[in-house]
């Protein structure tokens, strides 16, 4: 079968590798028909992933289709569609016991820590499938993406009167702004690229956009009616950014950070406890937030298709992930096999 390896920074190697064959009792083999290209892979080409080990087959944004199951396999049957949750959490650590597993202590994702889906077939746990007879491989490919949003305002607990403000307008920042949305919340979204700024409010994915730049608390005040903001999810991963979020929110505010950066956070304790502020991580998603976005999806509450700027095909992939990255008009790529 056809192979897409990321031998080392810079250098993508495609090869014919063995098709997997035998499969555990609770393992089904899936053909993969669409892939979803992420900020992570982006990076991991580069070389700036920290922790990232080569190589590496990428892909972690999966729409498949199951071709063989394992003898104990219930959850699926041979022809289904399917969106995988790529986080192969252990079962067994502390997080894992407390239903925690998008923060298991050993936690490896597809595409990342292990192989993923830049090949024809891969073997996936029964249990990482989540099945939709209505959606389309490309939809099932952005899952994944989405549930990084779903799972971020889940967090933050946006209630339709909160005032949100969204840091950040690339794809992460789309998929927190969708589900925003859907909470019935005033969202705003806030970015330094006009570009980003223009498609959410050309799509209606926010009520407001603010640019960044020295008069951003002036515009945030005049969109939310003189008001600062009940939560603000910060999905840049800049320092800078991340810094300036904590200045934005309102007494009471959330903030969750749904980007992350390697180095340590600070801020003034005073301000935070004037405020009675709560800050907060929000890593990957839970099971229960892929059943929610496939529903959603099914019935059209929920529709991405805008997302997607780019198709290419996989003998393409070599070489043009370098080249999208650098993209202008980027939001989401897509690998098909045809
Ligand atoms: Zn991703
Ligand atoms: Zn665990």
């Amino acid at each position: 079968m056809k192979t897409l390896t990321l031998l080392q920074p810079e250098s993508f190697a495609y090869s014919d590798t063995e098709k997997p064959s035998s499969l555990l009792p609770n393992e089904v083999l899936v053909k993969v028909h669409k892939i979803g290209i992420c900020g992570t892979d982006y990076h991991a080409f580069w070389g700036r992933q920290p922790f990232f080990q080569y190589p590496r087959i990428l892909g972690h944004e999966l729409g498949v289709e199951v071709i063989a199951i394992g003898s104990e396999v219930t959850e699926v049957t041979t022809g289904q569609k399917c969106a995988v949750e790529p986080y192969l959490n252990c079962g067994k650590c502390w997080a894992c016991e407390r239903d925690l597993g998008n923060c298991c202590e050993n936690l490896q994702v597809m595409g990342v820590h292990t192989d993923g889906g830049m090949r024809e077939y891969i073997k996936v746990p029964a249990h990482k499938l989540h099945v939709s007879d209505k959606l389309n491989y490309e939809q099932l490919a952005l899952v994944e993406t989405l549930g990084i949003g779903a799972h971020a305002v889940e967090r933050a607990n946006v209630q339709s009167n909160d005032l949100v403000l969204v840091v950040g307008a690339g794809p992460i920042g789309l998929s927190v702004l969708e589900f925003v949305k859907l909470r019935g919340a005033k969202v705003a979204v806030v970015d330094r690229n006009i570009q980003r700024l223009d498609f959410c409010l050309e799509h209606k994915k926010a009520d407001a956009s603010i640019i960044a730049n020295d008069q951003t608390v002036e515009q945030i005040l005049e969109v939310f009616g003189g008001k600062m903001p009940t939560v603000v999810l910060d999905a840049t991963g800049s320092p800078a950014s991340m810094h300036q979020s904590f200045n934005y929110l309102a007494a009471g505010g959330r903030l969750v950070f749904v980007g992350l950066y390697q180095g340590d956070y600070q801020f003034n304790d005073p301000s935070f406890h004037k405020r009675e502020l709560t800050i907060m991580g929000s890593r990957n998603s839970k099971p229960n937030n892929f059943k929610e976005i496939i529903a959603a999806m099914e019935t059209g509450e929920l529709s991405v298709d805008s997302w997607i700027s780019h198709r290419i095909t996989f003998e393409e992939v070599a070489e043009q992930l370098p080249k999208l990255y650098t993209e202008p008009s980027l939001v989401k790529a897509i690998i098909s096999w045809e």
